[in-house]
């Protein structure tokens, strides 16, 4: 539902039915206030008529206009809305290079085809040259450069090649450069950690859970994946620190039923982190789907019994952040905008991020190089090494730009969290050749139920003041949350 245009001083803002007797409003920069159904009769009647403590807070989270006796929150509004605009008007700011698909973990998930030791599976120092500059090509004013696989560590000279060129590139223009290694963290060396430091590069890494879930996800021939990577995260946190290190899981069907193992696990490493990430359905995860897939709902059930857990433990002192609920806090009730390029409005691939994949190609997104994989090659926006000009000029980029805006797609337009979201012109492609609508694509679902979720414990948290709405606002704030 859209509202707007009733009275001057009404900003246009959206409304999500949250019961019979709470609506949310959501102003064009997503904040949110709660009124019920007699009062948004009364806004869009007389905005006036309603209490002063409601009109405050109508203009504080910019549904209504200050009516300049507010110059403060008007410059704040411009500096929202400007952020929400400026994303990728700069160039691109999130760069995923994958220097190799090499990898010794064979699982079931896996939305690429491993490959060890093979060769034709790594990128060529001169390809990665290339790749830093087209990176450093980019106006944006920082920089995160994230190196993916496979793993990336068993072509650590590829991952220091790049970082020495990136961080010595003559074109970087003293900007700040983010580096982030995504890995198991088995080839983690002292060494290796050592080097990071010098250039305060951060790591990921995956736990699915306790031991048992995790090396049944994550298989490899010698059995012991969850050892070797508990391993890297300490050896990381006793070099680097324990802000270094991130870790995030993947849930597959068995994960369903242990939320609270899985969240336990994370406290017992000491992690103040975890990202619950629902299976992608790209590659070979989509080849296994009949074995491993699962519907939105029966993951929103295992989010919400793993959140449950996770605010138990910060209700017991145990500060632990859940990514998912955060990135939505943050545009619900943030101050500032934390930029996540999986939630813009118009969708942000292949203008905020680009990926400069082993196979010599550049992609828009990371699920654009694993449908690549799985023989749709339509995203790829050129070769490593095409000008940053042409590469965001390329067929793939304008279709993204065509079919990734919230104001073209009839569902979008309806919906009430189109300032944060956008469809996925990446996930609604279909392997058949027909396009699947927006509203039946994960992208979709997922972002539904989660904007949907998170709202619905922010009124919980009004009804009933406890931790929990600390800890919410905690979350919300932008500083420390990644891309
Ligand atoms: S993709 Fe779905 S959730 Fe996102 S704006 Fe469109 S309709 Fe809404």
């Amino acid at each position: 539902m859209k509202f707007g245009g009733y009275a001057p001083e009404i900003r246009s803002f959206e409304v999500h039915q949250i019961n019979e007797t709470l609506m949310a409003c959501l102003s064009p920069v997503g904040e949110v206030v709660f009124l019920s159904p007699i009062e948004v009769e009364q806004l869009l009647r007389d905005p006036a008529g309603l209490p002063a403590a409601t009109v405050r807070e109508l203009k504080s989270r910019h549904v209504l206009k200050s009516a300049g006796n507010s110059p403060g929150l008007d410059r704040l509004y411009a500096a929202r809305l400007s952020a929400k605009r400026s994303i990728a008007a700069n160039g691109p700011e999130l760069h995923i290079l994958v220097p190799t698909l090499q990898c010794a973990h064979s699982c079931q998930y896996c939305q690429v085809s491993r490959a060890i030791d093979s060769e034709g599976f790594s990128l060529t120092q001169d390809q990665l040259l290339m790749a830093c500059d087209t990176i450093m090509d980019s106006g944006a004013s920082t920089l995160t450069v994230e190196f993916q696989g496979g793993d990336p560590l068993n072509r650590f000279d590829l991952v220091e090649f790049g970082i020495e060129a990136l961080a010595h590139h003559h074109n970087r223009r003293g900007r700040p450069v983010r580096f982030v290694i995504a890995s198991t963290l088995h080839q983690l060396t002292a060494d290796m950690c050592r080097y990071f430091a010098q250039y305060d590069v951060k790591l990921s890494t995956s736990i699915d859970g306790p031991a048992w879930l995790h090396n049944k996800n994550r298989p490899i021939p010698s059995r012991d994946s969850y050892d070797r990577t508990v391993a890297g995260i300490k050896l990381a946190v006793e070099v680097l620190g324990s802000e270094s290190i991130s870790a995030l899981m993947t849930t597959t069907k068995t994960s369903l039923d242990h939320p609270e193992d899985i969240v336990d696990e994370y406290v017992s490493l000491g992690l103040h982190e975890i990202f619950l990430r629902p299976l992608s359905h790209y590659g070979f995860a989509r080849r296994n789907l009949g074995l491993l897939g699962y519907t939105t709902n029966a993951f929103m059930a295992f989010y919400r019994r793993a959140l449950d857990r996770i605010l138990w433990w910060n209700d017991r002192g145990v500060p632990i952040r859940e990514v998912h609920a955060s990135l939505v806090l943050n545009k619900l009730i943030g101050s500032f905008d934390a930029g996540y390029v999986d939630l813009q409005s118009p969708n942000a691939a292949g203008s905020a991020v680009l990926v400069y994949n082993y196979d010599g190609h550049v992609y828009p997104s990371d699920e654009a190089r694993m449908l690549a994989e799985a023989g749709d090659t339509s995203f790829r926006m050129g070769l490593i090494g095409t000008p940053l000009t042409t590469l965001l000029a390329s067929e793939a980029a304008q279709r993204i730009a065509r079919e990734g805006s919230a104001d073209a797609d009839q569902a979008c337009k309806a919906c009430s969290f189109k300032h944060h979201c956008a469809p996925s012109p990446v996930d609604a492609a279909s392997l058949s050749g027909t396009a699947r609508p927006t509203a039946s694509t994960e992208h979709c679902l997922r972002s539904k139920a989660l904007f949907g979720e998170m709202l619905q414990r922010l009124v919980a948290t009004r009804e009933c003041v406890g931790s929990a709405e600390v800890v919410f606002h905690a979350w919300a704030s932008p500083a420390g949350q990644g891309s």
